[in-house]
């Protein structure tokens, strides 16, 4: 089809991220246009159920009235300022007390970001830094997972744990280590129960961090379920053997919230699903349902007091954005905040979890489908080219990508990660909607599993 003018003046002026830049030039995008609760409509007028929320992070759905009226009147009152320099502001202040509030541990201060890639960044330069001013400067490296994805800066892009954002980015930097991913049914050896699985690749952690030395990491990083990874559920026992092997070599444990955080999983955090508690806390996303752009650190008292020990002896702590606690953010987050409460939005993803669990459980019999996994309200569907020996299709056939499209065409927007589908709607999502999702989605399925015995793609 040929391009409409919209979508040549797109391909014409932006740089698309995450795209595969050679085709877009001739499919051009889909260009939307509005959006109202869980749907979108394009430049056509065609909706579509928005089932990844945008990039998971959408979860009070599109057109909020109460989040529109709280960046209305923010912005008419003060659209700008700053924490610079001891300079304060009030909605700055009210989003950090309410984190604080509902934070998984006791967290002393908030340091603002506009990006969850600006947070994990943040994250590492302050684990350096406490290091620094505790007289531990050799304790430094980090240690994330295969399979994470913590961003695209170039610290976050290396905490991440994806080849495509790593090849030709010349990355990863000097520094950042990648242990096991905890994904049995794609990393589990045959045979394997999740609890053995669980115990050799805790030991494998526990290998590296003595083959390079406890004194020469400062932290791990995890989301507690993998998201853009794949969706990873790991097994049970996972994160408490983590935990014990961290503490035992003092080394920090940064918990990305980033997809997790504010209810997805059906708690507040993904820790308190995964049953860990962490040191640090990396936000973003649904922070303001991303109405705006705002990420968030939470931090312990003992890193602040470091802080501002270093601060007296080497004066100002240096580091902040200019746009780090906007105040459009910060009152758009603590409506969010709101919202989530009064709406009882943890409540809401707990109530449909069964049937989420359910229908995508359902998918596990089609001849397509490996392996379904979710928690709350988020879930992945990974396509598998033979069942019974769980191989892969080869990703360039992009069997992935094909089903995404049939999906589109049903009218369901979802993401393909490889061959995994992920699943991630708006929380405030109706359960009639939630079964409108899974009946597209088993369509897009069938229309995938056509094509691929039309091009013999197995
Ligand atoms: N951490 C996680 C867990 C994420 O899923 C993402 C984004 N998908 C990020 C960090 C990076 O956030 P941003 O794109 O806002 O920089």
């Amino acid at each position: 089809m040929p391009l409409t003018n919209v979508q040549a003046r797109d391909v014409q002026s932006l740089l698309h991220p995450y795209t595969q830049l050679h085709k877009l030039v001739d499919t051009g995008p889909l260009v939307l246009e509005h959006g109202k609760g869980v749907f979108i409509y394009d430049t056509q007028g065609k909706e579509y159920l928005e089932g990844m929320s945008g990039l998971w992070c959408a979860g009070l759905g599109f057109g909020d009235e109460e989040l529109i009226e709280a960046a209305r009147e923010q912005l008419s009152r003060l659209p700008y300022y700053h924490l610079f320099g001891g300079k304060g502001m009030e909605p700055a202040i009210e989003l950090a007390e309410r984190l604080k509030d509902i934070a998984p541990m006791p967290v002393s201060k908030v340091f603002y970001t506009s990006s969850g890639s600006e947070a994990n960044d943040t994250q590492i330069k302050l684990a350096w830094y406490y290091n620094n001013a505790r007289g531990k400067p050799q304790k430094k490296k980090i240690i994330s997972r295969v399979k994470a994805y913590h961003g695209v800066t170039v610290m976050a892009a290396s905490l991440t744990g994806l080849p495509g954002n790593h090849r030709d980015f010349d990355l990863p930097v000097a520094g950042v280590l990648h242990t096991d991913c905890p994904h049995h049914y794609r990393f589990g050896e045959a045979g394997e129960s999740e609890a053995e699985f669980v115990e050799r690749i805790a030991g494998n952690l526990e290998a590296l961090i003595e083959r390079e030395g406890a004194d020469t990491i400062a932290a791990f990083i995890a989301e507690p379920v993998m998201g853009a990874g794949g969706v990873i559920v790991p097994p049970q026992g996972y994160y408490p053997r983590i935990v014990e092997i961290l503490k035992a070599n003092d080394i920090l444990f940064i918990d990305d919230e980033v997809i997790n955080g504010f209810g997805r999983t059906g708690n507040w955090w993904g820790c308190q699903t995964m049953g860990f508690t962490p040191d640090t806390i990396s936000c973003a996303k649904q922070l303001t349902s991303a109405y705006v752009p705002l990420g968030a650190v939470l931090l312990p008292e003992e890193m602040y007091q470091a802080f501002v020990e270093q601060s007296r002896k080497i004066g100002t702590f240096g580091h902040g954005f200019t746009y780090g606690g906007h105040p459009l953010g910060c009152a758009v987050g603590a409506k969010a905040l709101d919202i989530y409460k009064s709406r009882d939005i943890v409540g809401r993803v707990r109530g449909l979890a069964p049937q989420f669990a359910a229908r995508i459980g359902r998918l596990a019999d089609h001849p397509l489908v490996g392996d379904v996994r979710c928690s709350g309200l988020v879930g992945g569907v990974e396509l598998v080219a033979d069942k019974a020996s769980r191989r892969s299709f080869d990703l360039t056939q992009g069997v992935g990508l094909a089903c995404a499209k049939a999906c589109e065409a049903e009218g369901l927007i979802l993401r393909a990660i490889g061959d995994t589908i992920a699943i991630c709607p708006p929380m405030v999502i109706s359960a009639e909607e939630l079964d409108m999702l899974f009946d597209r989605l088993e369509t897009a399925l069938d229309t995938t599993e056509a094509h691929v015995r039309r091009e013999n793609l197995r």
